[in-house]
């Protein structure tokens, strides 16, 4: 018999990438950096994938206050510069 796997991994806590970076484009499909709907710059793409994006330290990534007043962030997210704690990049 062997170690058996299953009961190696039980406890382990999955490295689930809890942060979700922003579209490029908004949900109406406008580019968030040239402004064109339906965007295709490869330079809009390649500046995009340079981004960090982090959970909002100010509402914690919950997006408001509890009390129905938002939050500065987007979704409980902010765009960070790239040695912020726990930031993390566009999935290609
Ligand atoms: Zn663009
Ligand atoms: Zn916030």
């Amino acid at each position: 018999m062997t170690a058996q796997p299953e009961a190696a991994a039980a406890g382990h806590v999955p490295s689930v990438p809890f942060v979700t970076a922003l579209p490029r484009c908004n949900f109406a499909g406008y580019c968030n950096f040239c402004g064109e709907q339906g965007c295709r710059s490869q330079d809009c793409i390649a500046t995009y994938q340079n981004t960090w994006w982090a959970a909002c330290d100010i509402c914690d990534g919950v997006g408001g206050d509890g009390l129905g007043l938002g939050c500065l962030c987007t979704y409980g997210v902010i765009q960070v510069g790239a040695g912020y704690r726990g930031a993390i990049q566009p999935q290609r």
